[in-house]
Order: C-alpha cells, then sequence, then structure tokens
C-alpha cells in the first residue's frame, strides 16, 4: 500500500512485550476480558488513575516495571496467550466470508455522524453513537468487510458538571491526540487530504484512522493549515447548533466521506447512511457518475441499488431539516454540477409544511435508498405512517421502510465474570453461538447462589466505583457537601437499586417517578426494605428544557427526606454506563410511548442480569414476556400526554409497590432471593440471543447488504 498511517504515540516498550504498542491501537482490546490485565498487570494503580487509557500507560509506565515484567514467567504466559487469540481472531474463518463470499474486497461503508467506541475517544454523544461503535465491532466479530466514517471531533463531546443547584455546565476541552488510538492516514510523508467546495471557498479535511478489530473506521478532521480559524472549528464538536454550521458539517460528512474513501482507494460494494445526517453522500455519488456523462436521473437510478438508511427519528420535528435558503448558500454549486435547476434539486429533499418548506435530509436519504429501515418493530410502523406522504400511491402497510430492531455487542457490554460463569456452564464457545436461543436453554443449570454471587459482585464493584468518584470529585475542591452525599456515598451495596441512565431529553420523562415526591419517598424508605435510584445523562447544552428537567430532578435528589438513596451521577458516558448497566438490579426507562424509536441500555443491563422495568416502546415491547421484568402502563395509544403521564405513574408506583420492592426482598435464609433470580435467568435466556448485535448485524446482511450486492 501507498498509504501509511502515523500512530499518535510511540512506546518505549522492552521487545519481548513490545506487541502491547500494538495492541493500544487496536481496540480489539476494549471487548476482551483479559485486556484489563494484560495491561494492568504492568502497574494497577497506574492503569486505574489513567481511566484505561493504554495509550497513556504505555506512555507512563516505568521501564523497571516493563523490564521486570518482560521477563515475569507468568506473565508472558498470559501475554502469549492473549497474543495468539489476537492472530487468530485477524485470520479465522468467519460467518460472512462462508455465507456471503462475494463480499471479499468490496466493504459496506457505514457513514455516523458518531461512534461511541470506548470512552476515552469521546466522539459520540448517545445512543446513535454507540450503536454505530458497536456495529462495528460486531463486523469485525462476524469478518463482515466493512469501513466506518465519521467525523474526528477535536473536542469530544463535553464533560459534564453539575452545579450545586443542578445546573448543567458543559466543559469543552481540546482533547490531546497523542493520548487517543488515532493514526493520521499519510502518503509520501503528508497527510492526506480532500477537499470539500462551498460557494465561497474550499475546506480540506484530512483523515485519521482507528482500528476496531478488522474494521478501520476513518475520521474527517478540518482542523488543518489552510483552512481558516472558521473552518479548522467546523469538526471540533459533536452536532452545532447552528444551522449553518450543521449544514456544512453534514456536507463534509456526505460529500467529504465519499471523496475520502475514493483517496483511500476504497470501493464500497454498500453505503449505510446510521440516521440522516449523512445523506449528502447520495448526492456526491450520483454526481461522480454525471461527471462522466450520465443524466442525473439515470445516476441516481443506479446508485439507490448500493445505499441503505437507516432511520432513528420517531417524529417528524425531531429529524433533520435545513431552511432553503440555508441549501443555496451552500450548495448552489452543487445542483449545478448535478445538472439540476435549484427547484429540482430542492424537490429531491421537499417537506412541505404547513407554512414553509424544508430540505430534509432523512427524505433524502429515503428517496436516494433502495433499502431502509426502522430500529424497532414499533418505529418500523410509526416510520412508514410518518413517511407514507411520500408514496401516495402506497398503503400504509406497503411504505417500503421495514424494521431491524437494535442490538448490543455482548462482549463489550457483559461484565467478565458473567462471560466466565457462562463459560463454565454454557460451554467455553457460548461466544460463537450466542445468537442461538437454544445455546441458553441450559441456563437453568446455573445454581442460583452463583448467579447471585457475581450479581452482587457487581453490585459492590459499582458502589465502590461511585464512592472512588465521590473522593476524587471532593479532593480536587468545588463540590458542596450535598453534591457529595448525591452523588451517592450513602449508598447501600445490598438494597434493591434503580438505574434511570440515558440522555435528558423531556420526552424520556425522568421525572416520571417524582411525579409524586411523597409516595416515592414513603416507598423508598420503608424499614428493612430501601430502595435506590441512580439518575445519570447528559443534556444537549443547547437543549434549555433538557437542562430544566436535570434540574428538578437534582432539587429532588438533593433532599434530606431521600435519605441519600436517591442519587445523580455527573457525567454518563459509556465507562458510567458500563458500571452501572452491570451493577443495578432493576433499570427503569419511561419515555412517552411512542417516541424511543429502540433504546439499547436496557438490553446491556439485561444481559448482565438487570431486570427491565420499562414502557412499551421501541425493543422492550418485543422482549417484554411477562417473566422477564415488568411494563409500564399500556400497549396502546393514548388521547392526551396528561393522561398517558398519569396513567403510566401510577402504573409505576403500584408496581414497585405491589410486585418489584417485594420480589427482590423475598429471600430464603441464606438470603438468595430465588423468585427474583427466575426473572433474571428468564431474561438473559430471552434478551441474550435476540438483543445481540449479532441478530442485528446478520440481518442488514440478508435484508440489506446482501441485495444490495447483486
Ligand atoms: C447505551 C448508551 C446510550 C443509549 O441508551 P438509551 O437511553 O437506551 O437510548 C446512551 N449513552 C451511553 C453512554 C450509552 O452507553
Amino acid at each position: 500500500m501507498e498509504f501509511k498511517t502515523i500512530p499518535s504515540q510511540k512506546f518505549d516498550l522492552p521487545k519481548r512485550i513490545a506487541r502491547l504498542g500494538e495492541l493500544a491501537f487496536n481496540l480489539w482490546w476494549t471487548w476482551q476480558p483479559e485486556s484489563a490485565h494484560i495491561f494492568g498487570k504492568l502497574d494497577y494503580d497506574l492503569w486505574e488513575r489513567l481511566g484505561h487509557n493504554p495509550i497513556r500507560f504505555l506512555r507512563e509506565v516505568s521501564r523497571k516495571r516493563s523490564s521486570r515484567f518482560s521477563k515475569d514467567g507468568d506473565y508472558l504466559e498470559l501475554y502469549d496467550e492473549y497474543f495468539k487469540k489476537f492472530d487468530e481472531y485477524f485470520t479465522s474463518l468467519t460467518w460472512t466470508k462462508t455465507v456471503y463470499p462475494k463480499f471479499n474486497g468490496n466493504p459496506v461503508a457505514y457513514f455516523s455522524m458518531e461512534f461511541g467506541l470506548h470512552e476515552t475517544l469521546p466522539i459520540y454523544s448517545g445512543g446513535l453513537g454507540v450503536l454505530a461503535g458497536d456495529h462495528l465491532k460486531e463486523a469485525s466479530d462476524l469478518g463482515l468487510p466493512l469501513v466506518g466514517v465519521g467525523f474526528m471531533y477535536a473536542q469530544g463531546y463535553f464533560t459534564q458538571r453539575l452545579s450545586e443547584d443542578g445546573w448543567q455546565e458543559a466543559i469543552n476541552n481540546p482533547l490531546t491526540f497523542e493520548h487517543l488510538p488515532v493514526s493520521l492516514v499519510v502518503k509520501d510523508g503528508k497527510p492526506v487530504t480532500v477537499q470539500v467546495e462551498f460557494p465561497d471557498r474550499t475546506v480540506a479535511l484530512q483523515i485519521w484512522e482507528v482500528r476496531v478489530g478488522r474494521v478501520p473506521l476513518y475520521l474527517l478532521d478540518s482542523n488543518v493549515e489552510g483552512n481558516t480559524e472558521f473552518d479548522r472549528l467546523l469538526t471540533a464538536r459533536l452536532y452545532w447548533s447552528d444551522l449553518d454550521r450543521r449544514v456544512m458539517q453534514e456536507v463534509l460528512l456526505g460529500v467529504g466521506g465519499v471523496r475520502a474513501l475514493r483517496a483511500l482507494g476504497i470501493k464500497p460494494a454498500v453505503w449505510h447512511m446510521n440516521e440522516g445526517h449523512a445523506a449528502f453522500l447520495t448526492l456526491e455519488r450520483a454526481r461522480e457518475l454525471v461527471a462522466k456523462g450520465s443524466p442525473f436521473a439515470t445516476a441516481a437510478q443506479t446508485t439507490l441499488k448500493q445505499n441503505v438508511f437507516t432511520t432513528h427519528t420517531p417524529v417528524p420535528a425531531g429529524n433533520d431539516e435545513f431552511p432553503l435558503w440555508l441549501i443555496d448558500k451552500y450548495l448552489a454549486k452543487f445542483w449545478h454540477e448535478l445538472g439540476l435547476t435549484r427547484e429540482e434539486f430542492a424537490d429531491l429533499a421537499k417537506h412541505q409544511l404547513p407554512h414553509t418548506e424544508t430540505f430534509s435530509m432523512p427524505i433524502l436519504a429515503l428517496k436516494l435508498s433502495s433499502g431502509s429501515n426502522g430500529v424497532s418493530e414499533l418505529h418500523g410502523q410509526v416510520s412508514r405512517g410518518m413517511w407514507n406522504f411520500l408514496w401516495q400511491d402506497k398503503a400504509v402497510d406497503e411504505v417500503p421502510i421495514q424494521h431491524i430492531t437494535n442490538g448490543v455487542h455482548t462482549a463489550n457490554w457483559m461484565a467478565r465474570r458473567l462471560k466466565q460463569l457462562f463459560g463454565r456452564y454454557i460451554g467455553d464457545d457460548w461466544y460463537d453461538r450466542l445468537d442461538d436461543p437454544a445455546t441458553w436453554e441450559n441456563l437453568d443449570d446455573i445454581p442460583d447462589e452463583e448467579l447471585w454471587a457475581v450479581h452482587q459482585h457487581l453490585k459492590r464493584k459499582l458502589t465502590f466505583y461511585m464512592r472512588e468518584r465521590v473522593r476524587d470529585r471532593w479532593t480536587h475542591g468545588g463540590f458542596h457537601p450535598v453534591q457529595v452525599v448525591s452523588s451517592g456515598v450513602l449508598i447501600n451495596p445490598y438494597a434493591l437499586t434503580i438505574g434511570f441512565a440515558r440522555r435528558f431529553a423531556t420526552y424520556k420523562r425522568a421525572n416520571l417517578v417524582l411525579s409524586d415526591v411523597d409516595r416515592l419517598l414513603d416507598l423508598i424508605n420503608r424499614p428493612n426494605m430501601p430502595v435506590q435510584i441512580i439518575f445519570a445523562g447528559k443534556a444537549h447544552p443547547a437543549d434549555e428544557p433538557g437542562k430544566q428537567l436535570i434540574q428538578k430532578v437534582y432539587r429532588a435528589v438533593k433532599q434530606a427526606e431521600t435519605g441519600g438513596r436517591i442519587i445523580f451521577l455527573e457525567d454518563y458516558d459509556m465507562n458510567l454506563a458500563r458500571y452501572l448497566v452491570q451493577g443495578v438490579d432493576v433499570w427503569m426507562n419511561t419515555p412517552r410511548r411512542p417516541l424511543e424509536a429502540s433504546g439499547t441500555s436496557g438490553m446491556k443491563a439485561a444481559i448482565n442480569g438487570a431486570l427491565n422495568f420499562s414502557v412499551l416502546d421501541g425493543w422492550w415491547r418485543e422482549a417484554y414476556n411477562g417473566q422477564n421484568g415488568w411494563s409500564i402502563g399500556e400497549d396502546r395509544e393514548y388521547e392526551s400526554n396528561e393522561v398517558q403521564d398519569a396513567a403510566d405513574a401510577e402504573d409505576l408506583y403500584q408496581t414497585l409497590e405491589q410486585k418489584i420492592i417485594p420480589l427482590y426482598y423475598d429471600h430464603d435464609s441464606k438470603e438468595i432471593p430465588h423468585g427474583w433470580i427466575a426473572m433474571m435467568k428468564n431474561t438473559l435466556q430471552t434478551v441474550i440471543p435476540q438483543f445481540s448485535t449479532r441478530r442485528m448485524v446478520k440481518q442488514y446482511v440478508e435484508k440489506f447488504y446482501a441485495p444490495a450486492l447483486k
């Protein structure tokens, strides 16, 4: 290859264990259970202190320690075994190679505005990004040829701090690239760049590569010499809230992304848009054919066969749409290049609203894709209704939008102890068979005591982690004592613990459980039956109602009457998410149905044995069977939000009081709650196979990727 990548860091390591440096630059390590030891054994304190960042760790670990371990027999045994697995991973025969040999050499290009791969690479804001990250990891495990395309945000997503009064403060710090697992793509010693033209100027992008197992992820970055100061910041942050920069960002992703893949010599067979942000890629691909002489209509028809679009938004208002004057401002050159008039161009994505018309990114994607899908069964239905007007000759059921329910990457989210337990009782190869429900039939063989011991261990781990975080915050100052209490220092590792962590958007109704505070306080403070609720989540910095909601929750959390049992943890990210989903007893979710397109955090909790307690929306509506958790409200539409909120709140309190709390505290003389554990087993059996990215990515291949190859 004429291309090279220059890693952001080189390490000074003894030769015998020098491959640790290679490993640090492949995120494969993030989903291997032994990784914490492969790195950590060299210096556990440092590994923790640096937040599990192998790049910083390898740079800072003392040469004395690394030399010692390079001669330590036990360590070398672990090391050799680990790297044997690493090497085998890249050569193993895989599902895709056996089923779809045609893929070889022609990858799926997967475009997403954000990718949630690991907490040390903060280029994601929430569920959409984590889903994209899990998609990449699964593609790698399956051996599906796939490349990701996104942005290298120089400032990352913000760090959240709450003031004493619960007001969210967003801290944006420039990322230190030398601490990140990114490599600059170069050719002949110079960074490879691509250009994207706007009417008044050209913006250059350089490309960073992140290795995710076998899958490369290419991240565009406008912070290059020659661009204006303004342009250098275009890719600095996720989702600029001013529409000007949003349009430009999306042009850079769609148009710049296609050009980046061309510059790298990659020839995708399928182009998958994860949400509408990347929809300009459809036009750039058509433009390539127009430049070779095709009329636009032919070019669009030819290229759309390879385009796949996944929508995640269940409300028209939540969609990415731009006023037409903005499209004029930034895309005037583009329609000339497509051989279209302004009207023809606007028509490609026109959304006619009562008083205005807009350029809608999802409409563009829907019209120029051969396959489109929502992310749960209900969301598929809702989407067909929502976009029915684009196919006026079709009935709702015939609208060509299917659904593939989201999943989570099992190895990434399941606790190590639980994986080991499954290894013993289900078989060492359970991971290879994880999406087959038959694999989990023998789960009942696991003695209740053993499963409970693992769960208790993970719960204690969560409580220790919470205390260490508070200690750190308190020590660094600027933290009021009442915030210390609100951050969980009074947590009891043996009390029933409910997690509620997600983006604070108002439709998620974080305050539903607080709608009758007196009733809640009575429920959580009963003698011998304490209940704890842990909240966490960020609001988009420009989302005032979201921030007010955090404040409302925080004010309730701070009351002394809660006894320190209601907790708010700052700065929800993938690391905190991992502790929470692995450590709580119940995962609660209260979206206003049907606005949760899918949701994935509840799946992460379920595959660790937590019981979901959720509105019958998104994925839970498909998973809930009456024995693997609880529902909130009914599976239907309500006449108004007020009626729905009141009915859901009443149901929530009743279920907590009459079912959840009594079951949890119903245990035998050895404190083993057998009824509860039976539900845990049912949840593991039903959720692990079905709500995995293993099942999900295979469905993408079967329904969309493979047909597009023909
Ligand atoms: C999984 C995850 C999400 C998505 O959660 P939902 O509320 O279920 O959509 C958001 N943020 C983080 C950090 C996650 O890990």
